[in-house]
Formats: structure tokens, sequence, C-alpha cells
């Protein structure tokens, strides 16, 4: 039987002058959310926050009603439905004109993992002392990358980095990217927006992992701290999540 350990941490970074980022551990849900608002003034931190209670709040009605559609189903219908609620606000409230937000979720069912996102804030595997990205950056530098327009050394540091190519919220109907994965003992999983990978290599996310021994919460300080190191020039957000089987919890 898997047990997840968790934690995260939302941290405003030491250039910008709000946090636009939300993060939503719901344990009972078996659901961890990450999201990356954007738009003028308090629309960014209004998407972001939007998206993590309207994902939260389809999954609670589906529990209570006794009769959840399938894991990858249900997940991309609570993200639809979010982007939906998102551009209707935006549309009916000028201040809020033109918000969106990244959003990277993870819903743990049994041993699997569900993952669905929209945008460029990431989920990350750490299986057996390596890490890799297991989602696809929804920016226009990531599309001309796919397309073999830019080398990857361009695309680091590129001026349109941060341009989206899919976002929740911004237009009515969202497509959603979704897998499955396997997860085993062991396995740690890591969602984050771009004021981590942007700043924080790699290589240096997965030392800190693996050196964290299984302290969720240590790791999640010690990678904003990393951020806020190399200039904290974005909001830095993480979720950690580790699985371990609870026969090796007991001893
Ligand atoms: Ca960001």
């Amino acid at each position: 039987m898997l047990e997840t350990l968790y934690s995260g941490l939302s941290d405003l970074g030491k250039v910008r002058a709000s946090n636009e980022d939300s993060l939503g551990l719901f344990p009972d849900l078996h659901l961890f959310l990450v999201a990356d608002g954007m738009g003028g003034h308090a629309a960014g931190e209004v998407a972001s926050k939007m998206a993590v209670e309207m994902v939260k709040d389809f999954f609670s009605k589906d529990e209570e009603s006794g009769n959840p559609p399938p894991p990858i189903r249900r997940l991309e219908m609570a993200i639809k439905s979010a982007n939906h609620k998102i551009y209707e606000t935006g549309k009916q409230n000028p201040a809020l004109s033109g918000m969106g937000t990244t959003l990277v979720s993870v819903f743990l069912d049994q041993e699997t993992a569900y993952i669905g996102h929209v945008g460029d804030s990431r989920a990350y595997l750490i299986r057996q002392d390596e890490i890799n990205q297991i989602t696809n950056d929804h920016s226009l530098v990531n599309e001309y990358l796919k397309r073999g327009m830019m080398t990857s050394e361009e695309a680091e540091h590129h001026p349109l980095k941060h341009v989206l190519s899919r976002a929740l919220g911004t237009v009515p109907e969202v497509e959603v990217d979704l897998l499955s994965l396997p997860i085993k003992s062991g396995d740690i999983l890591l969602l984050c927006s771009d004021g981590l990978t942007n700043t924080v290599s790699q290589k240096t996310i997965l030392h800190t992992l693996l050196r964290s021994g299984g302290n969720v919460q240590e790791a999640c300080k010690q990678l904003v701290h990393q951020a806020n190191a190399h200039g904290g020039i974005d909001n830095i957000t993480v979720v950690i999540l580790q699985c371990i089987n609870t026969h090796q919890k007991a001893e």
C-alpha cells in the first residue's frame, strides 16, 4: 500500500510586488495543484486562485456524488470547467479582462498518478537518482524548439520565454494535456512554477531532492531558497509528493 508524503510552498521571490502563483494541497481528494497566474493588477492572482479552487470544487462534488468518472476524464473535465469559469469571469469583469493562468495537477489513484496540465508550470518525476520532466511546456519558445526553429540554447535565453502558447482562462475552450504514470515506492513528483525552473538547474533540483531523504517540507524550503539565491526574479511555487509504502514507514 502506497502512502504519500506531501508538502508545498509558495514564495513572492525578491523582485515582484505580489505573488500571482497559487498552490493546492488536498490530500483527502488525492489532488495536488500548482498555478501561475497572469494579467494586470490583481488579475493573475485571481486567475491562479480560481483555477485551484475550481478544480478542487469539481473533485469534491464528484466525491459527494459517489460516482466519479474515470480518473483521466475527471481531471480533464475539472480543468476544462475551471477554464470556462475563469474565462467567463474575465469577460464579465473589466478589471480582470484577459486574465489567465497555468495549471499543473496531479490526481493520485492507487498506484497511478494522473497528470493534467496547461501552460508552462511543470511536473517532474524523480526515480532512482534520475529526474525527468514529464510535462511539455505550452510556450511559444517550446513550440519553436519542437519545430526545429530554435536551438535549446537559444530557447533558454529567449526574451519571449515567458509567452505561453496555451493558458487557462484566455479562451472559451482549452485543450488539456493528460497522462497517466504508474508510481512506485520511492518516487518523487515535483510540481513547480517557472520561478523555480528559470533559476535553478535540473541537476540542482535533483540533488536537493535526493539529499532531503524524505523530508518534503525541508526540500520545499531548500528549492525556494535556491531560486531566491539566484535572484528570485519571479514568484516561486513548489509542491513535492513522495510515495512510500506504509510498511517502509513503520520501520
Ligand atoms: Ca511565473
